[in-house]
């Protein structure tokens, strides 16, 4: 018999072992870690089935070297999705099963918590009776350990118990062991500090609650504000309820602490927390409580999709539209597409929720109308925000802010409210530039402009990370050169000199590094002492500013002619979430946004019609242009130390492609990518597009495997990437 194992390696196939001999291939299944030996490394792989014949030469079959479970570690329910997202995603099965497995595990580590445990050896147990009746002591850790005992039941009979079992161990009549530890159940208890429902949160609900023992995708698409969170929060009651978890994905744990904390204090229940920023023992505790069931609730970012789960009941996966749920790198799964799967094999529902869903979702719901959850207002006495376009080309600006603008965070300063200055640019400055020679400031590794970043006295480039100090002039002329344009750091310089006395904090990547960074910023947000909020994307997470009355959209043009065909969507959500910071509270908030394009569409929709109007128009736009959610596409990504490489490999891969006759499929390209040069590398791309699914996969399977093994794949790195985020 021969085994079948995955290896966590790039290569896109499985390898053949014998079965150790000490081992009944009966007793093996799928989805068992084994350890094998590979070239001169000893690996951990999953047993993907038993066999009972090999391709591969009796003179190079090694044998596998231990069986590290008795039982499967994914339940098979798991392990399918599992292999099915390799498939879906043409991904190594090797690297997607590891990507599932915390890291402990993935190096063999027990699949249960062991402890130490005492037991009698059959010399013990023959004998220890014998023991004098004088040495109570003794006779009273001998008799412990005949029921098995564990430290601290040992502790319990002596508190010197490790001197007494040292003197039986030497009398050969005990035995040290270790036995898996039984995880408690947990169970959450309910805290009734709940809202009455509003009727829409109640009719979401009652609706969830209705399908709770089904397969069905519900869109809670609930303007900011307007209490999603507690409508999960109830569901997730009921669902807790009759004993079965909620496994419930957000897009960044770090930058939203609240939202765990809310969990926390709902169900006064510890959460299983999986995400990357937790360390291994943790993760590792967390994935075990999830599997074990002893975890009623199961909160974890994009790779918790693949937490196990004992008794699934719901899924949730919160602000669905988040880029972060589709991975940009090595497995390029997206969580939100794979939850919608999951969900459908555990006959489960699952709720999407968004103030601003993806088109993807809305086109759904358009077919299912039933699907659709609405939360149109505000909780409580949460009025939405006006917004108001500000035109840049009629008003005088000050370093990026305009005349008005800057008359109304006057007004919203003095009247006590917080102001929200957003601008999605981190640095001093985009460009740095030489007014007498017309040089900026470029990266030698990229076909990219360096940011200006001041408080460091560096340029950065934003693509690679390649750094240099500010030159003190012009490289070319030796002129004074000039930074032009804005990032958040400028923006917090100008806020500080046109606004005296309003203190002021950055909100970026580069200000928030550290773990307690974020939680003292919010701190001074949440107690007053920040009148000024400045920040990137980062600022529209899921933050609830109950006292921001102002928010301002710095430069909505960076996205309004984006190439990308997702970049409207994308600058849409942007602009709402951010919006939505502002009166969240008991006062009416005002959102201004600067523009040079006030009669763009985008805007003139979305101010309008709100989101749901830019939506509709946007789904028109894409179903002309046959974009995804109206086709299906996939990247085949190559860079090169020469584009002539990269170009190469991509035409043979086209014309690869096109003796499989495969109908359906269209090819564009190959091209350059819209950045050709990027950290030294040339890079370039061929877009497949279908109308379905079914036609690119079949393609898919044929092509890549011959895009491997060509001699050209010597000269270049490739991936493929399925349903990809964006196109570059
Ligand atoms: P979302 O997730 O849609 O942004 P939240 O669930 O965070 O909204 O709710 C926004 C605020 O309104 C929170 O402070 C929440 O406690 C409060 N809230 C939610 N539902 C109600 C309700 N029915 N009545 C009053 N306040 C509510
Ligand atoms: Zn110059
Ligand atoms: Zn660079």
């Amino acid at each position: 018999m021969y085994l079948e194992i995955a290896l966590d390696t790039p290569l896109r196939r499985v390898f053949d072992y014998r079965c150790p001999a000490d081992v009944a291939p009966a007793s093996l299944r799928a989805g068992m870690r084994v350890r094998v030996p590979f070239g001169k490394r000893r690996l951990v792989g999953v047993l993907i089935r038993v066999k009972s014949d090999t391709a591969v030469l009796s003179s190079k079959l090694r044998t596998a070297i231990e069986i590290l479970d008795d039982e499967p570690i994914f339940d098979s329910l798991l392990f399918e999705l599992l292999t099915w997202s390799a498939d879906y995603y043409r991904h190594p099965i090797g690297e997607v099963l590891a990507a599932a497995l915390p890291a402990v595990l993935r190096t063999g580590s027990a699949l249960y918590e062991h402890i130490e445990c005492w037991q009698l050896t059959e010399t013990g147990r023959a004998e220890w009776q014998s023991l004098p009746k004088t040495a109570t002591r003794l006779r009273a850790l001998a008799a412990a350990v005949s029921r098995d005992a564990t430290p601290s039941e040992l502790a319990e009979v002596a508190t010197t118990w490790r001197a007494g079992l040292r003197e039986l161990e030497q009398r050969g009549w005990v035995m040290r062991t270790s036995v898996p530890v039984e995880v408690a159940k947990q169970t959450a208890q309910i805290s009734n500090n709940a809202h009455d429902l509003s009727e829409a949160q109640q009719n979401a609900v009652a609706e969830i609650g209705r399908s709770q023992d089904r397969f069905r995708t519900l869109l809670l698409h609930g303007i900011t504000g307007s209490g999603k969170t507690e409508v999960y929060l109830r569901v997730i009651e009921s669902i807790v309820a009759v004993g079965k978890q909620a496994l419930v994905l957000v897009p960044e744990i770090a930058l939203t602490p609240q939202l765990v904390a809310r969990f926390q204090e709902r169900f006064n229940s510890p959460l299983a927390v999986l995400h990357s920023a937790r360390n291994d023992s943790d993760r590792l505790a967390a994935w075990r409580a999830a599997r074990s069931g002893a975890a009623p609730i199961v909160i974890g970012t994009r790779s918790a999709i693949f937490a196990p789960l004992k008794s699934p009941g719901i899924i949730v996966v919160d602000e669905e539209h988040d880029p972060s749920y589709k991975q940009q790198e090595g497995f390029r799964y997206s969580a939100r597409d794979l939850a919608i799967v999951r969900a459908q094999r555990h006959g489960i529902p699952i709720v999407l929720g968004s103030a601003t869903p993806s088109l993807e979702s809305l086109a759904r719901v358009k077919k299912q109308p039933a699907d659709l959850l609405s939360l149109p207002q505000r909780a409580g006495n949460a009025q939405p925000p006006r917004m108001r376009l500000v035109d840049l080309r009629k008003h005088a600006q000050t370093e990026g802010i305009a005349a008005p603008t800057m008359l109304s965070i006057k007004q919203h300063l003095e009247a006590n409210g917080q102001v929200l200055l957003y601008l999605n640019r981190r640095g001093f400055a985009p460009v740095l530039f030489c007014p007498a020679c017309g040089w900026s400031a470029t990266c030698s590794r990229c076909d990219a402009r360096m940011t200006v970043h001041q408080r460091a006295n560096n340029l950065t480039c934003h693509h690679c990370g390649h750094e240099t100090k500010i030159p003190e002039h012009c490289v070319s002329c030796e002129s004074p050169t000039k930074p032009v344009g804005q990032g958040t750091e400028r923006i917090e310089d100008t806020a500080a000199r046109l606004f005296p006395g309003n203190a002021i904090v950055r909100i970026d990547r580069d200000n928030i590094r550290r773990k307690g960074d974020l939680e003292s910023t919010l701190q001074s947000i949440h107690d007053g002492t920040a009148r000024i909020l400045v920040g990137t994307q980062m600022l529209t997470k899921g933050h609830h500013f109950p006292d921001v009355t102002l928010v301002v959209v710095l430069n909505a043009d960076q996205g309004l002619f984006g190439i990308d065909f997702r970049a409207s969507e994308r600058l849409a959500q942007n602009i709402v979430q951010v919006a939505g910071r502002a009166g969240r509270a008991e006062r009416a908030g005002e959102v201004l946004i600067q523009t040079e394009y006030p009669e763009h569409p985008l805007l003139t929709s979305l101010l309008g019609g709100g989101y749901s109007a830019f939506a509709e128009q946007a789904l028109l736009e894409r179903e002309q242009a046959h974009w995804p959610p109206f086709s299906r596409i996939a990247l085949v990504r190559v860079e090169a130390n020469k584009m002539e490489d990269a170009l190469a490999f991509l035409d043979a891969g086209r014309e690869t492609a096109q003796q499989q006759r495969v109908t359906g499929v269209r090819m564009l390209g190959p091209v350059a990518a819209p950045m050709p040069r990027r950290a030294g590398r040339y890079r370039a791309q061929l877009l497949l597009q279908a109308s379905t699914h079914a036609p690119l996969q079949k393609l898919l399977a044929r092509l890549l495997p011959e895009m491997e093994t060509s001699t050209l794949a010597k000269k270049v790195r490739w991936s493929i990437d399925v349903d990809p985020a964006e196109l570059f």
